[in-house]
């Protein structure tokens, strides 16, 4: 068995991917949590489908838990993948989990894990979200005055005191982030500059206010810009702490942790991060005395441990490109494509997953089945030369693929999903 890597470039100095070690094969197929790809396909009966490897996950938490200073609590963001068997494996990981609807909420409590482990963030939630949130007593992170006027008069209804954290948009950007999500005018959480005066209103409300959630980005992969946003954040809640009714004792740093999906990014070096972050927590001593720090990953976590498979269909030439049409595609695996926030559309990694051996290379441009031209899995790879009926993976598809897909478009069938 040997580890996949993946493919070769055919000019020498083109940025290449890092190397996929997540996935081993034998025979030249790939092999996902001991299955091969093959088997797959038969139990999904020639269904495109995703693949997540527990064992992937566990070496990921293991490793960054090995490097994390030891007062973090590690929480596990659940909408990078909220397919239950994952979150089930990620709460026997992390200390906690993060959600963003009732029906996430749901599938957090269904692990078993205490409430008072489970967060739950997101602008704009609905009644139900608050009704369900409130009920279960997890803590409740408030994005705007009229969501913490909400959990106050249904904590007052209930007659009880609502566990909550105020969600802070920082005065500062996180640079070089994927996605940026604090800085600036933001539809997340409260200007910093506006907590001080709603921590005064709220003042009397029936509302447990434990700390506060501060997040700036996400998919970085840049350890100074993170080192650089971890002691932003805690100068900012040293600053905000002074205005709370009581001792900070939550305080969600966020994350931002990325993973390399395109050519020439490298996986990221937690190992200085996290010995920053050390260092930043001893300068807080007093300010922490009593608080719960956590970290909130999704993609880190769970990324790398996924892959999507789909099968060439047709394979076909047009003025001087070699086309594998498959049946699986945007609809599926919406990132792949280059329309999930992506600005300029990249290559993932992806391989013949029957032929991960191969060395007659061919360019290949890979599409699926969609009337449409953002129907890309791949422009212009040299891949192992591929017929009909081989198998196409797509690597780092752990993390916002399955759910972050329209599988309605087309109406083609559903991709399927295997916790291996
Ligand atoms: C999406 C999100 C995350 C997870 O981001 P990843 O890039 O998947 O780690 C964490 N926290 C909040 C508040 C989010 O919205």
């Amino acid at each position: 068995m040997t580890t996949a890597s993946s493919s070769a470039s055919a000019n020498k100095d083109a940025p290449v991917h890092a190397p996929q070690n997540a996935f081993k094969h034998d025979k030249g197929v790939l092999l996902v949590g001991g299955a091969s790809v093959q088997e797959l396909v038969e139990r999904s009966e020639g269904r495109p489908f995703y693949a997540y490897d527990r064992t992937v996950m566990s070496r990921t938490a293991e490793r960054l838990r090995a490097a994390l200073p030891e007062r973090i609590s590690l929480h596990y963001a659940m909408k990078a993948n909220p397919m239950p068997e994952v979150v089930q494996h990620m709460a026997s990981l992390t200390n906690g989990l993060d959600v963003a609807s009732a029906a996430e909420l749901k599938v957090a409590l269904a692990t078993g894990i205490s409430p008072r482990d489970i967060s739950f963030a997101g602008p704009g939630k609905s009644v139900e979200d608050i009704e369900a949130g409130v009920s279960a007593g997890v803590i409740m992170v408030i994005e705007s005055a009229t969501e913490a006027q909400r959990i106050a008069e249904l904590a007052r209804a209930r007659d009880i005191r609502a566990p909550v954290a105020l969600r802070v948009n920082p005065d500062f950007q996180l640079k070089a982030s994927g996605m940026k999500m604090g800085g600036g005018a933001q539809p997340f959480g409260i200007d910093a500059e506006q907590i001080p005066a709603l921590l005064t209103t709220l003042r009397h409300e029936p509302l447990d206010i434990l700390g506060f959630h501060i997040f700036s980005g996400s998919q970085n992969l840049r350890a100074e810009s993170i080192i650089d946003a971890q002691a932003k954040t805690l100068e900012l809640a040293s600053r905000l702490a002074m205005h709370l009714p009581d001792r900070l004792r939550w305080l969600n740093i966020g994350g931002g942790l990325g993973v390399p999906y395109f050519p020439g990014e490298k996986p990221l070096d937690v190992a200085p991060i996290m010995s920053a972050l050390a260092e930043r927590l001893e300068q807080h001593t007093v300010l922490l005395r009593d608080t719960e720090v956590v970290m909130e990953l999704g993609r880190y976590l769970v990324g790398e441990a996924g892959v999507y498979i789909c099968a060439v269909s047709d394979k076909k030439q047009s003025r001087g490109v070699t086309y594998l049409v498959t049946n699986g595609g945007l609809h599926h695996h919406l990132s792949v494509t280059g329309n999930f926030g992506q600005v300029i559309r990249k290559n993932y990694p992806v391989a013949i997953a029957n032929r991960m051996d191969g060395d007659d290379l061919e360019s290949v441009t890979i599409v699926g089945p969609l009337c449409t031209p953002l129907d890309l899995l791949a422009n212009q790879m040299p891949l192992p030369r591929a017929r009909i009926g081989d198998l196409v993976a797509v690597f780092v598809s752990g993390a916002y693929g399955y759910t972050a897909s329209p599988h309605y478009f087309l109406s083609h069938p559903k991709p399927l999903e295997f916790c291996l």
